[in-house]
Parts: structure tokens; sequence; C-alpha cells
């Protein structure tokens, strides 16, 4: 019982303490970092223009990519999606697609907290 009161007493004197700490990081130096426009980031992706070719997933090096179908061949309803800790941002799915419906954007804020949050379905 002792034991735990002292625990209790030391997580409480931990928690009080780092309240007034400076943070231990902090998210930008300096303030936000500006990327270079030509900086590889996060694909876009136009679902109205994609053919459903399939090249784009053949070509891609580390299977970060998958374009989905949902509706018929003569009706599509297409989807793509990326899981980002996969991509290397090559841009090899982009150089693929002859219709251009994969571009690379210069957004790199792509942090999450959990690996499914990785995946995510790519838009315009
Ligand atoms: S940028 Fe490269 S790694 Fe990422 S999905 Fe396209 S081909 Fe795959
Ligand atoms: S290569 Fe282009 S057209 Fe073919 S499935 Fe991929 S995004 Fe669609």
């Amino acid at each position: 019982m002792n034991n735990e009161k002292k625990s209790v007493g030391k997580i409480l004197g931990a928690a009080v303490r780092n309240i007034f700490r400076r943070p231990a990081t902090i998210p930008y130096l300096g303030g936000e970092l500006k990327l270079d426009p030509r900086n590889r980031g996060l694909l876009r992706y136009d679902k109205e223009s994609c053919v459903d070719c399939g090249l784009c997933m053949k070509d891609c090096p580390t299977g970060a990519i998958r374009i989905e179908n949902r509706g018929t061949r003569e009706q599509r309803d297409m989807h793509a999606y990326l899981n980002m800790g996969k991509c290397i941002f090559c841009g090899q799915c982009a150089d693929s697609c002859a219709k251009k419906s994969i571009t690379l954007s210069s957004e790199s804020n792509l942090a999450e907290f959990t690996q499914d949050a990785l995946t995510i379905e790519l838009r315009k």
C-alpha cells in the first residue's frame, strides 16, 4: 500500500513537472517547411480519365498502389488506394499511366498514428 502511494506520488510529480517544461519536440524549426514544388509527395488520382488498365499497379516496384473498379466494364466506378508506408514516391506509376490519371503533388505532410491509417484513397 505504501509503495502504491509512492508510485502514484511519483507519477503525479512527473506530470506536474512536465506541464511547466518546454516541449521536447516542436513541429517545425522556424515555421512550416516550404518545400520545392518539384518535391515528390502525395499522389493525385483522376478517376474520370482512368481506363482501368492496371499498368500503374504492375509497374509499381513496392506494390503500394491498388486500383479498383467497383462498377462494371461499361460503367466504371474507379477507386485508387495508396499505402504510404510502402510508397517510395518514385513516380513510376505516373510515368506508366498513358492517361495521366496519376500525378505527384508536392504535399509531404503524410505522417499518421497507425499503420492502417497509412492506406488512403487517392483523390484529384
Ligand atoms: S510513386 Fe512509386 S512506389 Fe509510389 S505508388 Fe507510384 S510507383 Fe509505387
Ligand atoms: S495506369 Fe493510369 S489508366 Fe491505367 S489503371 Fe493506372 S491510373 Fe488507371
